[in-house]
């Protein structure tokens, strides 16, 4: 259930909501909005009978249901009328959800200092905003490379330091999260692990932001379910990464499912980026997949780049070269622009 406050209700009527959710036994989950606040109240769904009677507290404006499964990553906790939807942010002037299409861009993951430098300062150049790399690879072969792991956590930390730009890394195992949230600005859920319920779980306790990317076996719902696992364990930041599904079609690497991008901003308030690079497995590809994305509405995008391509120690294939990056994140503009956004 959500309790909707008044525009106007005061904090100590929002406090008074909170205290009696507790009371019958459900978990408040305050979500502040621009217009007004609601409430959620997480909890078996049989006693909802219970809530529905504090409509008549003062500040309530009224206690809704909330029929879909997913309950605090359901737009219906936001102010749909008033276009409220959330924007989380990764570092000061750089969020996702708001007007601009924010774009992460590196390597798929970090190999030495100075391919992480020289692909730093060319993502920045050409203007992303956020940096990526890899230190825990999740990888199919047990004999592929797994990452520098802390020691990439290190490179990615000196790149920041160097550019300015924040830096978003892979989490695999719970154990690493306090590691990575120590180094890293934005926490990465992979494909393989969006329905690692224990470290879901443990990423509600970070207070660093969180993308999660879409399984390629996994529904719109069942992603869903799993932000809801985030942010019901407290985690408020969640970023959605749409990166290919997997269909019977072999040209590409994965399929993108660009309808995902319109069908999750029906469902949900949280920001929705996507990665073309994974979706196709080739660079040729990337670049109309980027472009369609945007159009469609995505808040932002995720795309490797290598000074080296051919030499990259993972992902070569899908990886751009920082000219081809540069030429992307230019012709870009004109598909923000239809969709009235920026780059
Ligand atoms: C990645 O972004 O580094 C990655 C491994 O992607 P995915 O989890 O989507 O396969
Ligand atoms: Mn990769």
């Amino acid at each position: 259930m959500i309790i909707v406050m008044e525009a106007g209700a005061t904090e100590e009527q929002l406090k008074e909501v909170v205290n009696r959710i507790q009371e019958l036994g459900y978990t408040p989950h305050i979500i502040r909005g621009e217009t007004r606040n609601v409430v959620g109240a997480i909890g078996d769904e049989r006693e909802k009978t219970r809530l529905q009677y504090m409509e008549a507290l003062p500040g309530v404006e009224r206690v809704l249901p909330i029929l879909r499964p997913y309950k605090l990553a359901s737009i219906e906790v936001k102010d749909e009328r008033a276009g409220e939807r959330t924007i989380v942010e990764v570092a000061p002037g750089v969020s996702f959800g708001g007007r601009k299409v924010t774009v992460i861009a590196g390597p798929c993951s970090v190999e030495t200092k100075d391919v992480m430098l020289e692909a730093a300062r060319a993502i920045k150049a050409a203007g992303a905003s956020v940096l990526r790399g890899g230190a825990y690879k999740p990888r199919t072969s047990p004999y592929s490379f797994q990452g520098l792991e802390e020691e990439g956590l290190k490179i990615l930390a000196e790149a920041r330091e160097e550019t300015g730009l924040p830096v978003v890394s892979e989490v695999v195992n719970p154990e690493d999260v306090d590691l990575v949230a120590e180094y890293c600005d934005m926490l990465q859920v992979g494909a393989r692990n969006v329905q690692n319920f224990a470290l879901l779980k443990r990423l509600g306790s970070v207070k660093n932001p969180i993308l999660l990317k879409r399984g390629m076996m996994t529904n719109i719902e069942e992603f869903l379910m799993s932000a809801e696992y985030i942010l019901s364990a407290g985690n408020t930041k969640v970023v959605l990464c749409e990166r290919g599904i997997r269909t019977f079609e072999t040209a590409t690497r994965n399929t993108l499912d660009i309808s995902a991008v319109p069908v999750l901003q029906e469902k949900t308030h949280l920001p929705i980026i996507v990665d073309p690079s994974h979706a196709s497995g080739a660079w040729q590809y990337v670049k109309a997949l980027s472009c369609a994305s945007v159009a469609a509405g995505a808040d932002g995008l995720m795309v490797e780049v290598h000074p080296n391509p051919e030499r990259a120690w993972c992902d070569g294939p899908q990886s751009l070269k920082p000219t081809k990056f540069a030429e992307l994140m230019k012709d870009l503009g004109r598909f923000a622009d239809a969709a009235g956004r920026s780059v």
